[in-house]
């Protein structure tokens, strides 16, 4: 999922069109400049030094050096997790070394021509901060050594509380079925708060079924989308009404010129909460005049999902073929935020 630095302007505030995440499950947006300005302030003149001007304490003398606890490096300027004590070594250069970062998402790379060398300095993802620089001389298994500066860095021993910017953004899932999975797979992926978006069968009596099995639509399985979302940006309501844009609800176990059970329309929802939402959503919508005919979409509990073969995923990003039209996210997120 790149970054991109679009927004949509909204009446109170300008809502970020796209959130990017690593792996490992945090929101590694880049923060705004002045943003990380604000953050700034509460630095100590040392790691302001290094993280912003980028800066380097001497060697040996930094506090985290020989630091041998268990636990985890975060960035001192915005929290993120950037190593852990798991791939700390000792390199005997006199600040902190590690062969690997927790996550290379979290961690940035540039090109530094300063003081006559060509080294690589490495930065926060997340907030830009002078960190330090990677050389190739570590041990095994990456052969790397980033080289740290303690005042970069804060550290959080094993067990002892993070604080939330530390921490990996608390997620929740849904599950979305409006014909071929292709299209609705990749308008979920456009949405700002959406990590992944995994096109598979659900609500079926077959365990593990083919593409082969659904499309004679014997099994009961819907072609779905399993949305993985980030509730801070995208709520569960904002990705009905996204879904309610991108199909036609009221067209019965067909989607276009996909026909049969498995292009039905339905939302699979995880908990009770989902439900009451889903179903009141759609009462609303049925008694409304947006459609002319009843919505026939199906709501019920979520059954086991199976993520489709590898080819059906980002189908339509590999192959440029679509079938769902347009990006509802800047209206949905623009209405309701
Ligand atoms: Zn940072």
């Amino acid at each position: 999922m790149p970054p991109t630095s679009s927004s949509i302007r909204t009446e109170n505030s300008t809502v970020p069109t796209q959130h990017t995440y690593s792996r490992s499950g945090f929101d590694v947006t880049p923060l705004s400049e002045a943003r990380v300005a604000e953050l700034a302030t509460k630095l100590t003149p040392e790691a302001f030094r290094v993280t912003q001007g980028s800066g380097t304490e001497p060697a040996f003398c930094g506090n985290l050096v020989d630091n041998k606890l268990h636990g985890v490096y975060c960035c001192v300027v915005c929290g993120l997790p950037l190593f852990s004590s798991e791939s700390k070594f000792n390199s005997g250069t006199g600040w902190p070394s590690f062969f690997t970062p927790v996550d290379a998402a979290h961690v940035s790379e540039r090109v530094d021509r300063t003081h006559g060398m060509e080294r690589t300095e490495i930065n926060c993802a997340r907030c830009r901060s002078h960190l330090g620089h990677v050389f190739s001389d570590g041990p095994r298994p990456t052969g790397l050594r980033f080289c740290l500066n303690s005042a970069a860095l804060t550290f959080y021993e094993k067990g002892s509380p993070m604080p939330i910017v530390s921490q990996p953004i608390k997620t929740e899932t849904a599950y979305f079925a409006g014909g071929c999975f292709w299209g609705v797979e990749h308008v979920f992926q456009e949405a700002p708060g959406v990590i992944t978006a995994t096109s598979g069968y659900m609500q079926g009596s077959v365990e593990r079924p083919t593409y082969e099995q659904v499309c004679t639509g014997k099994t009961g399985h819907a072609e779905a989308v399993q949305v993985i979302f980030d509730p801070s940006v995208i709520s569960f309501r904002q990705l009905l009404e996204g879904f309610f844009e991108l199909h036609d609800p009221t067209q019965v176990n067909r989607q276009g010129p996909d026909s049969g059970t498995q292009y039905r329309s339905g939302v699979f929802c995880t908990d009770a909460a989902q439900l009451a939402q889903a179903q009141e959503f759609i009462a609303k919508l049925g008694a409304s005049t947006r459609f002319s005919a009843p919505i026939a979409t199906q709501v019920e509990l979520a059954k086991t999902f199976y993520p489709a073969e590898d080819y059906h995923q980002d189908y339509v990003q590999n192959t440029g073929r679509v079938c769902h039209v347009g990006n509802p996210w800047p209206q949905v997120l623009g209405a309701t935020k």
